[in-house]
C-alpha cells in the first residue's frame, strides 16, 4: 500500500490582534476553511486553484480587511490589491490600487492566465475585470463592512498607529503533485493616501512561490518591500540552505530592523508549514498529511 501523498496548506487573516477585542469569528471561519481546503487537496485540487478558493472565500466573508471587509483610501474609494503566483508554472499575476473588484484573486488569476502581464493597477484592472465578466460592487455603502475586531477608531491616517493590527489574508499550498502556490489580498492599510500601494499585489514582496517555497506576508506593507519581501524566504533557502522557518524568520526579524510589524506564512515542497511573525499574534490556520489541523491568533 501506497503512503498518502504529501500536502499542505496554511492560511492568515493578518498579523496582529488587540487583546481587548474578539477575533472569534475569524478563527472559526479559518478552521473551516482550512478543513474544506484540506479536503480539496486530499481529492486533487491543485495547489493554485486552493489558495484562490481560500483567499476568494476570505475576501467574501467580510471578517477581514480584504475584499468585503476593505475600508476607503483617504480618497472614500476603497482600493483593493491581490496577487496570486503559481510555483510550479512559474507565472504570476496582480492588481493593485483597483477599485469595485468583488473578488481581487480572481481578477489576479486571470490576469495571470490571460495577459501577458503580472499587474495591472487601477481603472485598467477595473476596465479588465468588467471586460471578462467578473463582478464588481455596484453599491460601496451597501457591500462594505467593518470587519469584527477592527473599530471606526482604527480608520486612521496615522500609519504608526494603522500598523497595530493587520487585516490583510492570505494562502499557501503545496498539493500532492508537489506543486506550489501563493495568494493574497488586501484592502491595504487603514488611513491609506488615494493610489498607495503596499507589498500585496507586488510579485516577490507580499507573494511569491516557485518550486521550493510559497510564502504570503501580512504587516505594514512599506516595510515589507523595503526587506526584500517573500521572495526572500526562497533566497535564503536557495542560497544560505537553511529551512523554511528558519528562513521566515529571517525575513521577520529584517522587517522588524527596518522598523516595521507584521507576519508571514510559508509551505515548503516537504510540506513543512512556517509561520513567523513580530505582533501580538497573527490570525491563522495549517492543515497538512502530516499534522493536525488547528485555527489559532
Ligand atoms: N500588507 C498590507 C499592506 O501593506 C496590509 C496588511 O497586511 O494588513 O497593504
Amino acid at each position: 500500500m501506497s503512503a498518502e501523498p504529501t500536502w499542505a496548506i496554511a492560511l492568515h487573516g493578518g498579523a496582529g490582534v488587540e487583546p481587548t477585542r474578539d477575533y472569534s469569528p475569524a478563527v472559526r471561519h479559518l478552521d473551516e476553511l482550512v478543513r474544506d481546503m484540506a479536503d480539496r487537496l486530499k481529492a486533487g485540487a491543485s495547489a493554485l486553484d486552493t489558495v484562490e478558493e481560500a483567499v476568494a472565500a476570505m475576501e467574501a466573508s467580510g471578517l477581514y480587511v480584504a475584499g468585503r471587509g476593505s475600508a476607503p483610501s483617504t480618497s472614500g474609494v476603497v482600493e483593493l490589491d491581490a496577487s496570486i503566483m503559481d510555483g510550479a508554472r512559474r507565472k504570476a499575476g496582480a492588481v493593485a490600487a483597483a477599485p469595485q473588484l468583488m473578488h481581487p484573486v480572481r481578477v489576479a488569476r486571470d490576469v495571470m492566465e490571460t495577459t501577458a502581464h503580472v499587474l495591472l493597477a487601477g481603472e485598467g484592472a477595473l476596465a479588465f475585470a468588467q471586460a471578462h465578466g467578473h463582478p464588481l460592487v455596484k453599491d460601496p455603502s451597501a457591500y462594505y463592512v467593518l470587519p469584527p475586531g477592527v473599530d471606526a477608531e482604527d480608520l486612521t491616517p496615522d500609519l504608526a498607529a494603522a500598523g497595530r493590527q493587520h487585516g490583510t489574508v492570505g494562502a499557501v499550498a503545496l498539493d500532492t503533485q508537489g506543486r506550489l502556490a501563493a495568494a493574497t489580498s488586501t484592502g491595504g492599510l487603514f488611513g491609506k493616501l488615494a493610489g498607495r500601494v503596499g507589498d500585496t499585489p507586488l510579485i516577490g514582496s507580499g507573494t511569491w512561490a516557485d518550486e521550493t517555497v510559497a510564502v504570503s506576508c501580512t504587516g505594514t506593507g512599506e516595510y515589507f518591500i523595503l526587506a526584500g519581501g517573500a521572495q526572500d524566504v526562497a533566497s535564503r533557502m536557495r542560497y544560505l540552505a537553511v529551512p523554511v522557518q528558519a528562513a521566515v524568520d529571517g525575513l521577520i526579524a529584517d522587517v522588524g530592523h527596518l522598523g516595521g510589524d507584521g507576519g508571514v506564512i510559508a509551505v515548503n515542497r516537504a510540506g513543512e508549514v512556517a509561520f513567523g511573525c513580530n505582533t501580538p499574534g497573527m490570525k491563522r490556520a495549517a492543515a497538512g498529511s502530516g499534522f493536525a489541523p488547528f485555527a489559532s491568533l
